[in-house]
Protein backbone atom coordinates (compact mmCIF):
# COMPACT_ATOMS: atom_id res chain seq x y z
CA UNK A 1 0.00 0.00 0.00
CA UNK A 2 1.56 2.93 -0.88
CA UNK A 3 -0.06 6.60 -1.41
CA UNK A 4 2.61 8.44 -2.63
CA UNK A 5 5.89 6.85 -3.68
CA UNK A 6 7.99 7.71 -6.97
CA UNK A 7 10.97 6.69 -8.13
CA UNK A 8 12.81 6.90 -4.29
CA UNK A 9 13.90 10.43 -5.64
CA UNK A 10 16.18 10.64 -2.32
CA UNK A 11 18.04 7.76 -3.08
CA UNK A 12 19.65 9.88 -5.83
CA UNK A 13 21.31 11.80 -3.19
CA UNK A 14 22.43 8.72 -1.02
CA UNK A 15 24.36 7.29 -3.54
CA UNK A 16 24.31 3.37 -3.97
CA UNK A 17 24.54 2.35 -0.58
CA UNK A 18 21.06 4.44 -0.05
CA UNK A 19 19.84 1.90 -3.32
CA UNK A 20 20.95 -0.81 -1.38
CA UNK A 21 19.36 -0.24 1.89
CA UNK A 22 16.11 1.05 0.25
CA UNK A 23 15.94 -2.11 -2.03
CA UNK A 24 16.43 -4.38 1.48
CA UNK A 25 13.99 -2.02 2.98
CA UNK A 26 11.60 -2.77 0.26
CA UNK A 27 12.36 -6.16 0.54
CA UNK A 28 11.33 -6.44 4.24
CA UNK A 29 8.46 -4.86 3.93
CA UNK A 30 7.46 -6.76 0.66
CA UNK A 31 8.02 -9.72 3.08
CA UNK A 32 6.31 -8.22 5.87
CA UNK A 33 3.10 -7.52 4.20
CA UNK A 34 3.11 -10.93 2.50
CA UNK A 35 2.72 -12.46 5.51
CA UNK A 36 -1.08 -10.72 6.43
CA UNK A 37 -2.53 -12.64 3.46
CA UNK A 38 -3.18 -16.10 4.76
CA UNK A 39 -4.37 -14.79 8.22
CA UNK A 40 -6.99 -12.16 5.93
CA UNK A 41 -7.67 -15.29 3.79
CA UNK A 42 -8.46 -17.26 7.50
CA UNK A 43 -10.07 -14.28 8.86
CA UNK A 44 -12.77 -13.90 5.90
CA UNK A 45 -13.43 -17.82 5.62
CA UNK A 46 -14.19 -17.73 9.32
CA UNK A 47 -16.53 -14.86 9.09
CA UNK A 48 -18.43 -16.96 6.14
CA UNK A 49 -18.70 -19.90 8.16
CA UNK A 50 -20.26 -18.08 10.92
CA UNK A 51 -22.63 -16.41 8.68
CA UNK A 52 -26.46 -17.26 9.43
CA UNK A 53 -28.02 -15.68 6.16
CA UNK A 54 -27.18 -14.62 2.93
CA UNK A 55 -26.34 -10.94 3.80
CA UNK A 56 -23.77 -12.26 6.49
CA UNK A 57 -22.57 -14.65 3.31
CA UNK A 58 -22.02 -11.29 1.20
CA UNK A 59 -20.53 -9.63 3.53
CA UNK A 60 -18.19 -11.84 4.37
CA UNK A 61 -17.01 -12.25 1.03
CA UNK A 62 -16.93 -8.32 0.32
CA UNK A 63 -14.77 -7.87 3.10
CA UNK A 64 -12.55 -10.92 2.99
CA UNK A 65 -12.06 -10.29 -0.60
CA UNK A 66 -11.09 -6.16 0.11
CA UNK A 67 -8.46 -7.46 3.09
CA UNK A 68 -7.36 -10.08 1.20
CA UNK A 69 -6.78 -8.43 -2.03
CA UNK A 70 -5.12 -5.30 -0.18
CA UNK A 71 -2.52 -7.35 1.07
CA UNK A 72 -1.88 -9.36 -2.38
CA UNK A 73 -1.67 -6.32 -4.39
CA UNK A 74 0.33 -4.23 -1.69
CA UNK A 75 2.93 -7.60 -1.66
CA UNK A 76 2.89 -7.71 -5.76
CA UNK A 77 3.63 -3.57 -5.99
CA UNK A 78 6.50 -4.02 -2.97
CA UNK A 79 7.92 -7.02 -4.91
CA UNK A 80 8.01 -5.25 -8.07
CA UNK A 81 9.52 -2.21 -6.53
CA UNK A 82 12.35 -4.10 -4.75
CA UNK A 83 13.11 -6.71 -7.65
CA UNK A 84 11.98 -5.23 -11.15
CA UNK A 85 12.15 -1.47 -10.09
CA UNK A 86 14.50 -1.01 -13.63
CA UNK A 87 10.82 -2.19 -15.26
CA UNK A 88 9.64 1.67 -14.46
CA UNK A 89 6.36 0.96 -16.48
CA UNK A 90 5.37 -2.38 -15.22
CA UNK A 91 6.12 -1.45 -11.39
CA UNK A 92 4.11 1.88 -12.59
CA UNK A 93 1.11 -0.76 -12.97
CA UNK A 94 1.31 -1.99 -9.80
CA UNK A 95 1.56 0.74 -8.34
CA UNK A 96 -1.46 1.74 -9.65
CA UNK A 97 -3.24 -1.71 -8.46
CA UNK A 98 -2.02 -0.92 -5.15
CA UNK A 99 -3.64 2.65 -5.21
CA UNK A 100 -7.00 1.40 -6.29
CA UNK A 101 -6.87 -1.61 -3.98
CA UNK A 102 -6.96 1.13 -0.90
CA UNK A 103 -10.24 2.01 -1.94
CA UNK A 104 -11.92 -1.35 -2.29
CA UNK A 105 -9.92 -2.40 0.60
CA UNK A 106 -11.91 1.05 2.83
CA UNK A 107 -15.59 0.04 0.82
CA UNK A 108 -14.87 -3.59 1.72
CA UNK A 109 -14.27 -2.54 5.35
CA UNK A 110 -17.47 -0.49 5.65
CA UNK A 111 -19.52 -3.05 4.42
CA UNK A 112 -20.49 -5.80 6.89
CA UNK A 113 -21.66 -2.39 8.81
CA UNK A 114 -23.13 -0.74 6.09
CA UNK A 115 -24.89 -4.42 5.00
CA UNK A 116 -25.60 -6.01 8.52
CA UNK A 117 -26.48 -2.97 10.70
CA UNK A 118 -30.16 -1.30 10.53
CA UNK A 119 -29.61 2.32 9.22
CA UNK A 120 -31.70 5.27 8.41
CA UNK A 121 -33.78 5.47 5.09
CA UNK A 122 -31.19 7.46 3.84
CA UNK A 123 -27.84 6.21 5.26
CA UNK A 124 -28.77 2.79 3.74
CA UNK A 125 -27.72 4.01 0.14
CA UNK A 126 -24.06 4.29 1.35
CA UNK A 127 -23.98 0.50 0.63
CA UNK A 128 -23.62 1.28 -2.67
CA UNK A 129 -22.58 4.58 -2.65
CA UNK A 130 -19.20 3.23 -1.37
CA UNK A 131 -19.15 0.66 -4.01
CA UNK A 132 -19.55 4.00 -6.45
CA UNK A 133 -17.22 5.78 -5.03
CA UNK A 134 -14.39 3.30 -5.36
CA UNK A 135 -14.85 2.70 -8.53
CA UNK A 136 -14.50 6.58 -9.44
CA UNK A 137 -11.57 6.70 -6.86
CA UNK A 138 -9.98 4.13 -8.88
CA UNK A 139 -10.82 5.90 -12.27
CA UNK A 140 -9.35 8.65 -10.90
CA UNK A 141 -6.24 6.72 -10.22
CA UNK A 142 -6.27 5.13 -13.67
CA UNK A 143 -6.65 8.60 -15.54
CA UNK A 144 -4.19 10.91 -12.68
CA UNK A 145 -2.04 8.45 -11.54
CA UNK A 146 0.44 10.77 -9.10
CA UNK A 147 -0.68 13.72 -10.85
CA UNK A 148 -2.15 15.87 -7.80
CA UNK A 149 -1.44 14.44 -4.70
CA UNK A 150 -3.70 16.33 -2.75
CA UNK A 151 -6.37 15.17 -4.44
CA UNK A 152 -5.35 11.66 -4.34
CA UNK A 153 -4.43 12.43 -0.26
CA UNK A 154 -8.63 14.19 -0.10
CA UNK A 155 -10.09 11.30 -1.99
CA UNK A 156 -8.72 8.94 0.58
CA UNK A 157 -10.11 11.26 3.41
CA UNK A 158 -13.36 11.38 1.95
CA UNK A 159 -13.56 8.04 1.34
CA UNK A 160 -12.85 7.15 5.19
CA UNK A 161 -14.94 10.02 6.81
CA UNK A 162 -18.46 9.68 5.02
CA UNK A 163 -18.91 6.41 5.50
CA UNK A 164 -17.80 6.96 9.35
CA UNK A 165 -19.55 10.14 9.63
CA UNK A 166 -23.03 7.33 9.09
CA UNK A 167 -22.12 4.83 11.02
CA UNK A 168 -21.46 6.86 13.78
CA UNK A 169 -25.25 8.41 13.33
CA UNK A 170 -26.96 4.79 13.77
CA UNK A 171 -29.11 5.49 16.20
CA UNK A 172 -30.78 1.46 16.94
CA UNK A 173 -27.49 -0.13 17.34
CA UNK A 174 -24.22 1.49 18.16
CA UNK A 175 -22.03 -1.71 19.76
CA UNK A 176 -18.70 -1.43 17.97
CA UNK A 177 -18.06 2.15 17.18
CA UNK A 178 -15.46 2.43 19.66
CA UNK A 179 -13.15 -0.33 18.63
CA UNK A 180 -14.21 1.23 14.80
CA UNK A 181 -12.46 4.65 15.99
CA UNK A 182 -9.53 2.77 17.31
CA UNK A 183 -8.79 1.34 13.83
CA UNK A 184 -9.41 4.55 12.40
CA UNK A 185 -6.77 6.09 14.68
CA UNK A 186 -4.49 3.54 13.62
CA UNK A 187 -4.66 4.14 10.05
CA UNK A 188 -4.06 8.01 11.18
CA UNK A 189 -0.99 7.60 13.07
CA UNK A 190 0.53 5.31 10.14
CA UNK A 191 -0.21 7.99 7.67
CA UNK A 192 2.29 10.32 9.71
CA UNK A 193 5.36 7.72 9.66
CA UNK A 194 4.18 7.53 6.08
CA UNK A 195 4.32 10.63 5.02
CA UNK A 196 7.99 10.56 7.06
CA UNK A 197 9.01 8.04 4.33
CA UNK A 198 13.29 8.66 3.96
CA UNK A 199 13.13 10.75 6.91
CA UNK A 200 12.56 8.15 9.68
CA UNK A 201 14.47 4.22 8.98
CA UNK A 202 11.77 1.70 7.95
CA UNK A 203 9.31 4.50 7.94
CA UNK A 204 7.05 2.98 5.33
CA UNK A 205 7.09 -1.02 6.91
CA UNK A 206 6.00 0.96 10.26
CA UNK A 207 3.33 2.81 8.03
CA UNK A 208 2.28 -0.82 7.06
CA UNK A 209 2.08 -2.52 10.62
CA UNK A 210 0.12 0.68 11.77
CA UNK A 211 -2.41 -0.27 8.40
CA UNK A 212 -2.24 -4.39 10.02
CA UNK A 213 -2.97 -2.89 13.62
CA UNK A 214 -5.79 -1.22 12.43
CA UNK A 215 -6.71 -3.80 10.11
CA UNK A 216 -6.81 -6.35 13.21
CA UNK A 217 -9.08 -4.03 15.40
CA UNK A 218 -11.75 -3.35 12.89
CA UNK A 219 -11.76 -7.45 12.03
CA UNK A 220 -12.11 -7.81 15.74
CA UNK A 221 -15.09 -5.22 15.40
CA UNK A 222 -16.57 -6.72 12.69
CA UNK A 223 -16.14 -10.55 14.43
CA UNK A 224 -17.44 -9.70 17.43
CA UNK A 225 -20.65 -7.68 17.10
CA UNK A 226 -21.69 -8.71 13.75
CA UNK A 227 -20.78 -12.26 13.34
CA UNK A 228 -20.72 -13.73 16.46
CA UNK A 229 -23.77 -15.66 17.65
CA UNK A 230 -25.80 -13.41 20.25
CA UNK A 231 -25.76 -16.08 23.19
CA UNK A 232 -22.11 -16.95 22.81
CA UNK A 233 -21.48 -12.34 22.95
CA UNK A 234 -24.01 -12.08 25.49
CA UNK A 235 -21.92 -14.81 27.60
CA UNK A 236 -18.09 -13.61 26.79
CA UNK A 237 -19.92 -9.95 28.48
CA UNK A 238 -21.37 -11.48 31.21
CA UNK A 239 -18.69 -13.59 32.20
CA UNK A 240 -16.15 -10.18 32.07
CA UNK A 241 -18.22 -9.08 34.61
ZN1 LIG B 1 3.49 0.25 0.70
Amino acid sequence: MDFKRTKFGSNKAMGGLGKSLKSREEGETEVMISLWILPSLVGGSVLYFLSVDQWHRVAAWLYGSGLTGLFITSTLFHTAAWKISHLRKVEQRFHMCDRMAIYFFIAASYSPWLMLRELGPWACHMRWLIWVMACVGSMYVFFFHERYKLVELLGYVAMGAVPAMVILLMQVERSGVCELAVGGVFYLVGVVFFKSDGLVPFAHAIWHLFVAAGACVHYYAIWRYLYLPRPLLQTSSISAK
